[in-house]
């Protein structure tokens, strides 16, 4: 009877997370184009009609009208359902694997944040001040929440990538946004400086990797900007997972 209590609370994490990945799906919609995100009800963009809660359960709705607005048959990108369901395994996986579930929340609650961020750095090239925010205050409430860095790395990690970068902005027209610099000063309060180095550090790799493959495919040319931020996104949540044991092994190999 144990583990059938087990399937029915990991089922039910699961659709928590994927109805919230659905509430960010709404959010990176709305924010862009600001419109108030708590109000109002879901419309289809294309015809305009208003939502059915039939049409918003997350996942099974976009599987079951095939990706395809029921109304005026319009595609839905399966990015959404893939929002979807990324929530919903994260946060499962958080539940399941971290040990403690204060940790877990706040890691799913960093996570909600940096893909939003993400995914509206790479619609519109700009990184939302009211998301660096969320990000902020979650920062201040991991100081009670964990993971264990002490304050003055934190205070360290303020300016230790942002400074530089901010920096680099001021000399070098379009390496960088300002929504950068105010992401690694989040970054860096969540992380302290070491962790705030190795998220740019992978950060950086990523970039160079998804730049190096877009010039190579001939999609972008030299001089074309491309959104940073995404880069920067899954650089901060793998170091938030897992910086310390980054750090170790880097001080034990090198
Ligand atoms: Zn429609």
């Amino acid at each position: 009877m144990l583990t059938l209590a087990y399937i029915v609370i990991y089922v039910l994490i699961f659709a928590i997370g994927a109805s919230i990945g659905s509430f960010l799906n709404v959010l990176v919609y709305r924010i862009p184009r600001e419109l108030d995100f708590v109000k109002g009800f879901s419309s289809c963009p294309s015809c305009g009609r208003r939502l059915t809660p039939l049409d918003l359960v997350p996942i099974f709705s976009w599987l079951f009208l095939k990706g395809r607005c029921r109304y005026c048959g319009v595609k839905i990108p399966p990015r959404y359902i893939l929002v979807e369901a990324a929530c919903g395994a994260a946060g499962l996986l958080l539940w399941i694997f971290e040990p403690s579930h204060t940790h877990a929340l706040l890691f799913f609650a960093v996570f909600c944040v940096l893909l939003t961020m993400a995914l509206i750095d790479a619609d519109t090239q700009t990184i939302s001040d009211g998301l660096n925010i969320a990000l902020g205050v979650l920062a201040v409430v991991s100081i009670w929440a964990g993971p264990e860095v002490d304050i003055q790395s934190r205070l360290i990690g303020l300016a230790a990538v942002s400074a530089p970068l901010f920096v680099i902005t001021l000399f070098i027209e379009g390496a960088f946004g300002l929504g950068d610099v105010f992401l690694m000063i989040s970054a860096g309060f969540l992380l302290g400086w070491q962790g705030a180095l190795v998220a740019f550090f992978i950060g950086l790799v990523i970039g160079g990797v998804y730049g190096a493959f877009t010039l190579a495919l001939g999609k972008k040319g030299r001089k074309d900007h491309f959104a940073f931020g995404p880069c920067l996104a899954v650089g901060i949540f793998a170091s938030l997972l897992s910086g310390e044991r980054i750090i170790d092994w880097y001080f034990s190999t090198f």
